[in-house]
């Protein structure tokens, strides 16, 4: 494909006239950020009228959903009741916080459903939902399956984590994500930020060779990021070149000075060596990139809802399924802590990078997706 236009914002070559992906993304968002109330009120009216639309993944309802919900926290009960009443079982983030009617809703109809694919959507509408009364509704279907659970691959505790919490067999539930999210946002040159994305190191990749890099270094004292409950810094330490090559995500311990030890990896082939595709331009374009904290925090499906933000807290986007990975140490599941899009620091790079923290072990995880 031959690039002969350039994105008229940012510079990057393209094959097309016209904004560059990012760049419309975040053109977007602006627009829906600065939507007035009207706007909200008639975007929510028109999902009302036609949620089935919703479900059918098809424009303007789609797009209007995420829009709503990621960038305005604007879903209604008065959404979630007419989802409910049509049946509307997906995407299940439309059940986030529903009252309690619409969640008894959502009981009666699992109680009912034959139907695993069905019942599989419900789960995770009640996951997101999340309320007490849905956390007894799945720990009863973990301790009594349904035929249906036959037919599907996890449990109730775990389709539970794509709200962002789990269970265990008491039914004690146990926290996998923040109630806070703050975006990262283009700096100005120089800008402190108490979140950095791209740190170079000094040590190399025992696959590849390539340098390895404090991937994101964040100061649990900032006021901003009390929420997270660290009491000094956090780094997370990978190869960016083979981390989406391993068996299993890659590790390190911090501690609180800034601190960190990278845990042996092993690459998915069982091989040890690894081509490293990174060239010396693109190390600096990563450690170059402009991202610091942004000042506010944002909805919490802020980064759930595009593929151009990276975010702190909330929660993620998913390429595939979520995954919650489990402490080395004690275990136990981590806690989800962060998403870098890889595009936004690598020229045309693809995925996204997951970062997941265990607080009591001080140990780190960061595992990858791609479509
Ligand atoms: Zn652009
Ligand atoms: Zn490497
Ligand atoms: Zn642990």
């Amino acid at each position: 494909m031959s690039l002969k236009y350039t994105c008229p914002i940012c510079g990057t070559p393209l094959g097309y006239e016209g904004l560059c992906w990012k760049c419309k993304s975040e053109q977007e968002r602006k627009a829906v950020l600065s939507w007035a109330s009207e706007q909200i009120k008639e975007k929510q009216d028109g999902l009302i009228r036609n949620i089935q639309r919703l479900a059918d993944m098809e424009d303007p309802e789609f797009t209007d959903f995420w829009h709503l919900l990621g960038y305005r926290d604007a879903i209604t009960p008065e959404i979630q009741r007419e989802a409910l009443a049509e049946k509307v079982f997906y995407p299940c983030e439309l059940y986030y916080h529903a009252p309690g009617d619409v969640r008894d809703g959502l009981i009666a109809t699992i109680r009912e459903t034959k139907d695993p694919g069905e019942a599989g959507n419900l789960m995770m509408c009640l996951a997101i939902q999340g309320d007490d009364r849905a956390l007894e509704t799945l720990l009863e279907l973990e301790q009594n399956p349904r035929p249906w659970q036959r037919k599907l691959y996890v449990g109730p505790s775990v389709y539970a984590q794509c709200g962002g919490w789990t269970f265990d067999k008491e039914g004690r539930r146990t926290q996998l994500n923040f109630d806070t999210c703050y975006p990262m946002v283009k700096g100005t040159p120089g800008e402190e930020s108490p979140v950095r994305i791209g740190r170079l190191r000094e040590d190399t990749c025992p696959h590849c060779g390539g340098w390895m890099v404090d991937m994101l270094v964040l100061d649990g004292q900032d006021e901003r990021l009390k929420f997270l409950g660290l009491d000094g810094i956090m780094t997370a330490t990978c190869c960016p070149n083979c981390v989406g090559f391993l068996k299993g995500p890659a590790f390190n311990r911090f501690t609180p000075d800034g601190g960190v030890e990278v845990f042996p990896s092993e690459l998915f082939d069982g091989g040890d060596k690894m081509k490293c595709y990174i060239q010396p331009e693109d190390y600096q374009k990563l450690t170059g990139n402009p991202f610091v904290l942004g000042k506010t925090d944002v909805p919490l499906f802020y980064g759930a809802a595009c593929e151009d933000v990276n975010t702190v807290g909330g929660f993620a986007n998913w390429v595939q399924d979520w995954e919650y990975v489990t402490c080395p140490r004690c275990r136990k599941p981590m806690k989800y802590l962060a998403q870098i899009q890889w595009d936004t620091v690598f020229d045309g790079a693809e995925g996204t990078l997951y970062i997941e923290f265990c607080p009591d072990c001080h140990i780190v995880s960061m595992q990858h997706q791609q479509t």
